[in-house]
């Protein structure tokens, strides 16, 4: 279950000196709030929704919602709104969502350097996780390399799903036959995404 939903986090008073609270009318007597809401999930908060606030006064005690203001409190109010800053804590879950983005992209980039060199000098034991043909995948087994040409032992299994291709990749899987590849059809079909994985 996913749990979410917002909170409001006070950010800034301030006493109008000049307003009259229009239930026991004393001047200056009223304290307008600003609150910033922020949405979360699981209890992180992940970005601010918007401002509200509200007004007490504390000879009366009378509470205002800004809807409730007269013209003149509630442009009092809009101005502190304006001026009033949250805490950038409320931009936690962006934070860590644009710090696990730019992970990610770093280490499916670090994937792809490392798989070039997989494929620019393969050694025994290599696999290659191939396309057959729409949905249906299998592995090629690296079993010896020549100056210019790989030898694969290919998989007799095959699979329909591509995130579950490492469950066919075992041992005794592998055929007892081998043919060769030459390296530069290797690359050739590493490019053209024929061969989309490659494991050491
Ligand atoms: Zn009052």
């Amino acid at each position: 279950m996913i749990i979410y939903g917002s909170k409001a986090v006070h950010i800034k008073s301030e006493q109008s000196k000049t307003s009259i609270c229009p239930s026991c009318g004393t001047q200056g007597s009223l304290t307008l709030q600003v609150f910033r809401r922020h949405a979360h999930i699981f209890w992180i908060p992940l970005f601010p929704i918007g401002k509200k606030g509200m007004s007490q006064c504390h000879h009366c005690k009378n509470v205002l919602e800004t809807k409730e203001m007269s013209e003149s409190i509630r442009r009092e109010y809009n101005n502190l709104k304006n001026k009033a800053k949250g805490p950038i804590w409320q931009f936690s879950g962006l934070g860590i969502i644009a710090v696990l983005i730019a992970w990610s992209s770093y280490a499916s980039g670090e994937d792809k350097k490392l798989e070039l060199e997989y494929i620019a000098s393969p050694v025994n034991g290599d696999i290659y996780e191939y396309k057959i043909e729409t949905s249906s995948y299998s592995t090629l087994k690296v079993i010896s390399v020549s100056k210019d040409s790989v030898f694969v032992s290919p998989n007799e299994y095959e699979i329909s799903k591509k995130s579950r291709i490492y469950r066919i990749n075992k041992p005794e899987n592998y055929s007892e036959l081998s043919y060769g590849i030459s390296k530069s059809k290797l690359k050739e079909m590493y490019h053209s995404g024929e061969i989309f994985d490659i494991n050491r």
